[in-house]
């Protein structure tokens, strides 16, 4: 049976860096889900759907294909083929995102490919509902958070060296706007499952929260 370590938690709290820094360290494979809505978010949006109308938001699924490939342990996303990898991490990607993962045959239809992965894997997958819906019997749960404003500096800092032109308040407003989303949809919201440890990244640097992360992960192993 592979090893499948589920780690939740809102935007910015550092999930991706730190679960792909602690999945090398343990010679697992990382899995970005929110890419997986990215693609679907940038799929959206290239065929016109209007993005506030989960009707239309679910015809943008047909013909649609979405999967993860691996080179070298490094994630790159495919939608229809192509390697949308850089394109969906613009921040109007990000919310088309959100807007898209409200919508539950969005859901359902990215479900069975995160589960197909995770079983044949050993895996660190990190999500907004890893634990709690996707991997429920994940053998390890961490609910990865920081604070919003911290949250949204690293982010703004991301995009900055990216060379993107945007202010800080606007992150901070956008990754509010997205906490609320999707901690108040109605399928699927982000909670922390009940059997996860909380790790708070606040302050704390980015090698302190992989080692936090990964004694969490040989503790429960
Ligand atoms: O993690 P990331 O910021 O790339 O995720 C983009 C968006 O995809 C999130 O804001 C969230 O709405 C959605 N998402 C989700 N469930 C997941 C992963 C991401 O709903 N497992």
């Amino acid at each position: 049976m592979s090893i499948n370590v589920a780690i939740d938690g809102p935007a910015g709290a550092g999930k991706s860096t730190i679960s792909k820094s602690a999945a090398k360290e343990l010679g697992f494979i990382y899995v970005d889900t929110g890419a997986l809505y990215r693609a679907v978010g940038l799929n959206a949006m290239r065929t016109g759907a209007d993005i506030g109308d989960p009707e239309s938001i679910k015809e943008s699924l047909n013909g649609i294909s979405v999967d993860l490939k691996y080179e070298n342990g490094e994630q790159a996303v495919l939608l229809n083929g192509e390697n949308v990898s850089s394109l969906i991490r613009t921040p109007e990607a990000s919310m088309a995102a959100s807007a898209v993962s409200a919508v539950p045959a969005v859901r359902e239809f990215l479900f069975g490919l995160q589960q197909d992965i995770a079983k044949r894997n050993d895996c660190i997958m990190d999500g907004r509902d890893i634990g709690t819906v996707v991997l429920p019997h994940a053998q390890v749960k961490i609910f990865l958070t920081a604070s919003p404003e911290e949250r949204a500096q690293r982010r703004y800092k991301e995009l900055i060296e990216k060379g993107e032109a945007v202010e800080y308040e606007n992150v901070l407003a956008e990754m509010k706007q997205r906490d609320y989303n999707d901690s108040h949809r109605a399928v699927a919201p982000l909670k922390p499952a009940e059997d996860s440890v909380i790790v708070d990244t606040t302050g704390i640097s980015l090698e302190e929260s992989v080692e936090k992360i990964l004694s969490v992960i040989k503790e429960k192993l």
